[in-house]
């Protein structure tokens, strides 16, 4: 046990790790494709000698989004109680208003609020999830969420892979039926199958292609319409009850899921804790969608201190959530292995805070900014 004290430093450290696989990336954005992925980590220090990491949702070594966050954020940190979580996110929420409540504005917000829980579990002398009202479960399930194969030999690879690895559940990244179809035949009778494919539809088409996906027994279909917050054109997919529709990945904040359940839009909310606002965020809207019939299962596509974040958080649940990870294989990892599945089942850190710290050398050796 330690007073938490106040924060005398904040900064952030943008890492970009290489990965094997022999898929494409689907996330290359607006930049050529690389097989990286980012971790942005956020830093804060306390004058009694405590340190907290956070994480913003980043790809494509995004200097921006990290500059935003030192220049706009972390300033308006310095000298605050880390103990006053929910109101240093209010400040930084209302006093950033007119700069998004959606996209990189509210990335940073939520690295700072994962970096105060990690601090208050650190004072407490508590891991995270005792924090959130304590664990249903020692471990959590790992769900393997393929990148893109555009392939039908290539997806039926990786399935066949990730079950001889021990995974139940794969998520596919397919967009179209032969690819998505092989994927469903190497896991028949072995996996559940959910499907992304990150809102390439109109509705038009995206009922079209719901109708012909009914015969593969998909657990989910995620993101099927552009744009992404097109929540009367996911309720009118949805009211033909082929599939259950998951969606939120690109929400804001516990308002955005509120108007996706007025619009009938979900019956599974994907918030993320780097983008979503937080481990504070996450906890309402797991509470909002108890309350409404959804399920509550957090989209992770992270590997530093989200990740850890999420493990915490799903745990703390009593449904507990499957735990997405992308399924590529990193030249180094942060943490040494720990937040590495093993037979798809991840253990939910046991030390105070997030409970376990990243490894310098490897931050050091991959930092790109
Ligand atoms: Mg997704």
């Amino acid at each position: 046990m330690s007073q938490s004290g106040r924060i005398i430093k904040a900064e952030c450290l943008l890492v970009a790790v290489p990965f094997q696989s022999d898929a494409k990336p689907v996330w290359a954005f607006t930049s050529a494709p690389k097989n990286t992925f980012d971790t942005l980590f956020v830093r804060l220090e306390t004058d009694t000698g405590l340190v907290g990491w956070g994480e913003a949702f980043s790809r494509t070594e995004d200097r921006s989004l990290k500059s935003l966050i030192e220049t706009r954020i972390l300033p308006l940190v310095i000298g605050e109680e880390a103990r006053r979580i929910g109101q240093i996110k209010h400040k930084l929420e209302y006093g950033l208003q007119n700069f998004g409540r959606v996209g990189p504005t509210m990335y940073g917000i939520s690295a700072i609020d994962i970096a105060l829980w990690d601090i208050a579990g650190k004072a407490a002398g508590a891991p995270l999830v005792d924090l959130l009202g304590g664990p249903f479960a020692d471990q959590v399930e790992v769900y393997a969420s393929l990148l893109r194969y555009d392939s039908e030999e290539g997806v039926a690879r990786a399935v066949t892979r990730a079950i001889a690895e021990g995974y139940r559940y794969i998520k596919l990244h397919e967009i179209t039926y032969p690819e998505i179809a092989a994927g469903c035949e190497a896991a028949r009778g072995q996996a559940a199958i959910m499907l992304d494919v990150n809102c390439p539809w109109s509705v038009s088409e995206a009922l079209a292609m719901d109708a012909q996906l009914a015969g593969l027994d998909l657990l989910w279909l995620e993101e099927p319409v552009w744009p992404p917050d097109n929540f009367r054109g996911l309720a009118r997919l949805r009211s033909e009850k082929r599939h259950q529709i998951a969606a939120g990945e690109n929400a804001g904040s516990l308002q955005d899921f509120v108007a996706m359940a007025d619009a009938g839009a979900i019956d599974i909310a994907q918030p993320d804790v780097a983008k979503t606002g937080g481990i504070t965020e996450l906890m309402k809207i797991a509470a909002f969608c108890e309350g409404s019939a959804i399920q509550f299962v957090p989209h992770c596509a992270l590997f530093g201190p989200g990740q850890i974040a999420t493990v915490h958080l799903n745990a703390a649940q009593r449904s507990v959530p499957l735990l997405e990870r992308l399924y590529c294989d990193f030249e180094a990892e942060f943490y040494n292995g720990a937040t590495l599945p093993t037979r798809g089942k991840l253990a939910v850190p046991t030390a105070s805070g997030l409970g376990i710290e990243p490894d310098q050398t490897v931050l050091e050796r991959f930092r790109v900014d």
